[in-house]
């Protein structure tokens, strides 16, 4: 579902250059829950924001189900990004919008019919837990709340695939545990992709299937997390 080949990132600041990613290839199967762990600066957000081509990658390429990223014009970037939903740490909502309206927008900006949209939004909004909040402000709700409403705006144009930018980072661990029993859930019953990148070793041994480990800019092991996390 994601492929990434001998991609390298390479920022430039006036005073330096800073080697982000350096050479990393990694597989994402249809259906898997994959997950990438690293300390603060390994270069963890670069490459899932690589992935959406928020980041444009200094070279390699990167095909997401079975296109070239790298090589779209800007209105055929636009579609593909539909098949990818992002989720964030800090949740990213819209504060003078309704719970209803965050996700409504998304399918705005795909120019969705009104009709169709809403009873999307009425839909994704039962499959998070919150149809009663549907009028709420984000200021009326939890971080667990936030980050359900964020889950639902994500999966609005009904992607293939999920990323996940430490979404739990700033959840205490029970919110932290229903919020990834949450994305569990929506990996098997909606079959979708799951790409999450996180520092907390407990995410990765709670829902992925592998793992990857990433150390100043390389991938250093991947594999299946029962393998490379057991204890001997
Ligand atoms: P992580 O998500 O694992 O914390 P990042 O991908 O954010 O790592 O950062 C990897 C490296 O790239 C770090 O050294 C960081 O300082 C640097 N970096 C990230 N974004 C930028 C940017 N926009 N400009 C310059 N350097 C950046
Ligand atoms: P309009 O189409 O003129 O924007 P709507 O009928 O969509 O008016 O509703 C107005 C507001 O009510 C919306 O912006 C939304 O915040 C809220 N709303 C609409 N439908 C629902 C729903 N099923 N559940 C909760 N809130 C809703």
């Amino acid at each position: 579902m994601i492929e990434i080949k001998n991609l390298t990132k390479i920022y430039t600041t006036p005073h330096q250059q800073v080697l982000a990613l350096d050479n990393v290839s990694l597989t994402v199967n249809k259906g898997e829950i994959f997950g990438i762990i690293g300390l603060s600066g390994a270069g963890k957000s670069t490459l899932i924001r690589c992935i959406n081509m928020l980041e444009k990658p200094t070279s390699g390429t990167i095909i997401v189900d079975g296109e070239d990223m790298t090589l779209l014009s800007k209105d055929e970037l636009r579609l593909a990004r539909q098949k990818i939903g992002m989720i964030f740490q800090h949740f990213n909502l819209l504060s003078s919008r309704t719970v209803f309206d965050n996700v409504m927008f998304p399918l705005e900006i795909a120019k969705v019919p009104r009709k169709e949209a809403k009873k999307r939004v009425a839909e994704l909004l039962e499959l998070v837990g919150l149809k009663d909040k549907a009028r709420a402000y984000p200021s009326q709700l939890s971080g667990g709340q936030k980050q359900r409403v964020g889950i639902a705006r994500a999966l609005a144009n009904d992607p293939k695939i999920l990323l996940s930018d430490e979404a739990t980072s700033a959840l205490d661990p029970e919110t932290t545990r229903s919020i990834l029993k949450l994305l569990k859930d929506i990996n098997r019953q909606l079959n979708i992709t799951i790409l999450l990148i996180t520092h907390d070793m407990n995410v990765i041994k709670q829902i992925c299937d592998r793992v990857a480990v990433i150390d100043k800019a390389r991938i250093v092991e991947i594999g299946d997390v029962l393998t490379i996390f057991s204890n001997p």
